[in-house]
């Protein structure tokens, strides 16, 4: 069984919950439940606290939060046979919808409680959304889309660690563009950028859900490919190759080919800045061997 409702907390005035309870039911103490939601901007812990402290009033087997408008979604726990779910406005602004399923069915009673406990978590949930806005245009870069280097950072830890724990291999290959200066001296920065644009995409394009890329400056990209040992990540390098070697990039009536070099490393007994290290001084013999080619460190 499904229930579907909204909550709109619309009054400027007041943060109190302008849901009423039916008589006889009684409000839950959110307090301690406000408290725990104060102590995070992070929303996946927001929510995950959300639903343990909501335990107490409601037990829930799991919770979901669906956000269309920014297209993901985020589960905690596991999913009953009967859920309610929420569409939550604040001010006119759409926040998502938040249900909560169990294998028993909600009474009128239990909907007016959980109605009670998701005007508690409607205000840390749109900062906490805000958070989640800034945090990912800090990690793109504005030229071509794609993650930036303080992207790449976090993502290194995080792959290496997971690598190790796992105990599955990680590829890293740092991608530049061959004689780019010339580019930008031949046609001018504006046309440099398309170009830069451009070679973004195709690198993108060869690559599978999973795998990560980064622009890591100027004319370097870097992909992370975890779960790829040394012959996987070549090939991928390889087809890359190929692909913008292939690919000239229209711009302004010219048709402007590039060519790049890979340098590739894959993890061994280090962390991830000495695998990048190794990675980029392959790129560096790639350069020297004459550009346009793949190099993996030894
Ligand atoms: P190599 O084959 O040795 O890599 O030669 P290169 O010319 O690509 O190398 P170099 O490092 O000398 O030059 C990189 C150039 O990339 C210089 C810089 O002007 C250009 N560049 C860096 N960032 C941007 C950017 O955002 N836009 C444009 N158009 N050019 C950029
Ligand atoms: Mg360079
Ligand atoms: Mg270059």
């Amino acid at each position: 069984m499904a229930l579907h409702g909204s909550l709109n907390t619309d009054s400027k005035q007041t943060l109190a919950p302008v849901v009423s309870l039916a008589r006889g039911v009684e409000a839950p103490d959110t307090l301690r439940l406000t408290t725990a939601l104060q102590t995070t901007l992070d929303l996946e812990q927001l929510l995950r606290i959300f639903s343990e402290t909501a335990q107490e009033t409601i037990p829930h087997q799991g919770l979901t939060y669906r956000n269309d408008e920014n297209r993901f979604v985020v589960a905690v726990g596991h999913t009953g046979r009967h859920h309610c779910s929420y569409r939550l406005n604040l001010l006119g602004t759409e926040l998502g919808e938040v249900a909560l399923s169990r294998s028993r069915r909600f009474s009128e009673q239990d909907l007016a409680q959980v109605e009670y406990l998701l005007c508690a978590l409607v205000y840390p949930l749109r900062n906490a959304l805000h958070y989640r806005e800034a945090v990912n245009a800090a990690h793109r870069d504005p030229l071509t889309g794609i993650s930036n280097r303080a992207a790449l950072e976090q993502h290194l830890t995080r792959e290496t660690a997971l690598a190790r724990r796992h105990h599955t291999p990680l590829s890293l290959i740092v991608i530049d563009i061959d004689w780019f200066k010339k580019v930008n001296d031949r046609h001018g920065h504006a046309v440099g950028d398309t170009v830069l644009r451009s070679v973004a995409q195709v690198i993108q394009k060869g690559l599978r859900e999973g795998d990560l890329l980064f622009r890591y400056g100027g004319e370097e990209f870097v992909i992370l490919l975890n779960n790829t040992a040394q012959d996987g990540a070549v090939q991928v390098a390889e087809r890359i190759r190929a692909a913008v070697a292939a690919t000239p990039c229209h711009c302004e009536g010219r048709d402007i080919g590039v060519t790049v070099s890979l340098g590739i490393a894959t993890l061994a007994e280090e962390n991830g800045s000495a695998l990048f290290d190794r990675a980029d001084h392959a790129l560096y013999q790639a350069k020297n061997q004459g550009r346009n080619r793949v190099m993996h460190a030894e």
